[in-house]
């Protein structure tokens, strides 16, 4: 089957997202494509940020490739799964723009995972897959009734089907990817990275998946929950492969960078940097070490609340105090260049007791952030908390509680976001 894979182009006016917007490497397409492929289709792939393709370009791209199949993510890449744009706006304008010339169509991503049945009304597509993507692409290449494949939710008469819970990857032995040349020459970006000097091309990679962790606030259930580890000479020999057109950073988009022995020390003898976000509380003094001499020159460490109440409030299950949190991110700077403690807005932190505390950090060279407000993902534990399993007004839900909650935003943020009917108002195809 030939089978057209999008990842479409971004675009974050009046959005509320908050994640990194310059061009990244999509993985959820990488692995779809190397699945069928393996498998005998026939598949291209296209990336709006990384080509340089508006909707219509890349409307008009898998038209005249004249798919059987097209397949569109809902986030810009896995790393954005867990704080994707609540609106469907951008994938909704490139299907609009497809305007039924890409054979059947699929959109994969958290929206569809969390909230099946208005994805696909809003979409108009002819499915959705529900959690993580690969397998799922495969199985819908491969079959001609797609009202029983398991893990999608399809259009049935003015109803949808849902078929299924969501989908977990196998992972664990995925292939080493490959990108095309002018992909990673056009992707100078160095993820979370924020020293001056920066050296060659950068590129994302995936050494694990998940986390054996279920804070309140992280939208993962329905995706990139359980803990895997993915195949080292496999991990190796991606990087390899992307040092050998040019890289010299990669991001791993681990939802958490567990200590892993073997790849730090593999890591050692290459010739590449990395940036990783991680669990400060998970590593030990001689690990760090050997992290910065694996080549990390980037760490995100969740901290979220300088307090014990607060940081159970957040089901954070950290077994360390405060202090010994701070101390640890103090040993991680001296082995790495960048170092940010990661703080949620809690009620149970003070704003004096936040301030000292970021002080303290700042004049050891950490970045601790200023505390920064919470959204609700339907695939949070937090939602579920609050409002119980998604229906099909989760995300306006969430959207509401968000602007109505919280009246100072980060200061990466939009600083006026819209309502999310007003982000959708002239793309999707209604509900
Ligand atoms: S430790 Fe990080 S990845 Fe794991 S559940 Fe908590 S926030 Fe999510």
């Amino acid at each position: 089957m030939r089978v057209a894979l999008v990842n479409p182009f971004w675009m974050y006016d009046g959005s509320i997202y908050f994640g990194c917007r310059n061009p990244h490497l999509p993985l959820e397409l990488g692995y779809s494509k190397a699945l069928l492929e393996a498998r005998g289709h026939d598949v291209m792939m296209l990336d709006g940020q990384l080509q340089a393709l508006d909707n219509q370009a890349l409307a008009e791209a898998v038209a005249n490739y004249r798919p059987e199949m097209t397949v569109v993510t809902t986030a810009p890449t896995y790393l954005f799964w867990r704080c994707a744009p609540p609106e469907l706006r951008v994938p909704a304008e490139f299907l609009k723009a497809l305007a039924g010339r890409g054979g059947r169509t699929v959109a994969v991503g958290p929206h569809g995972s969390a909230t099946p049945a208005p994805t696909v009304r809003k979409l108009g597509v002819d499915a959705v897959v529900r959690g993580e993507c690969e397998e799922i692409v495969v199985q819908l290449a491969e079959a001609r009734d797609w009202s029983r494949v398991p893990a999608t939710a399809v259009p049935d008469g003015d109803d949808v089907r849902i078929n299924g819970g969501v989908h977990a990857s196998g992972f664990v032995d995925h292939p080493p990817l490959h990108w095309p040349d002018a992909w990673i020459a056009n992707h100078p970006h160095h993820h979370h990275r924020f020293e001056e000097v920066q050296r060659g091309l950068g590129a994302e990679v995936e050494a694990s998946r998940g986390c054996p962790y279920n804070c309140t606030f992280c939208a993962k259930i329905d995706f990139r929950d359980k803990y895997r580890r993915r195949n080292l000479d496999a991990v190796l020999a991606e990087i390899d492969g992307l040092i050998a057109q040019g890289v010299g950073y990669v991001y791993f988009v681990d939802e958490i960078f567990l200590p892993q022995k073997p790849l730090l020390e593999a890591l050692v003898g290459r010739d590449v940097q990395f940036g990783v976000q991680t669990r400060i509380d998970l590593w030990k003094p001689d690990l760090l070490e050997l992290l910065g001499a694996a080549g990390c020159v980037s760490i995100e460490a969740g901290v979220e609340s300088l307090t014990v109440e607060g940081r159970e409030a957040l089901a954070k299950r950290c077994r360390l105090d405060t202090d010994e949190l701070a101390d640890l991110l103090i040993v991680a700077r001296r082995h790495v260049p960048f170092v940010q403690a990661n703080l949620i807005g809690m009620e149970e932190d003070e704003a004096e007791m936040v301030a000292a505390w970021r002080d303290r950090l700042l004049a050891a060279g950490v970045w601790a952030n200023e505390p920064v407000p919470l959204y609700p993902y339907p695939s949070s534990p937090s939602y579920r908390a609050k409002w119980g399993e998604p229906d099909d007004l989760a995300w306006e839900r969430a959207h509401d509680h968000y602007l109505e909650a919280f009246d100072r935003f980060s200061d990466i943020q939009e600083q006026r976001p819209l309502p999310l009917p007003a982000l959708e108002r002239s793309c999707c195809a209604g509900r």
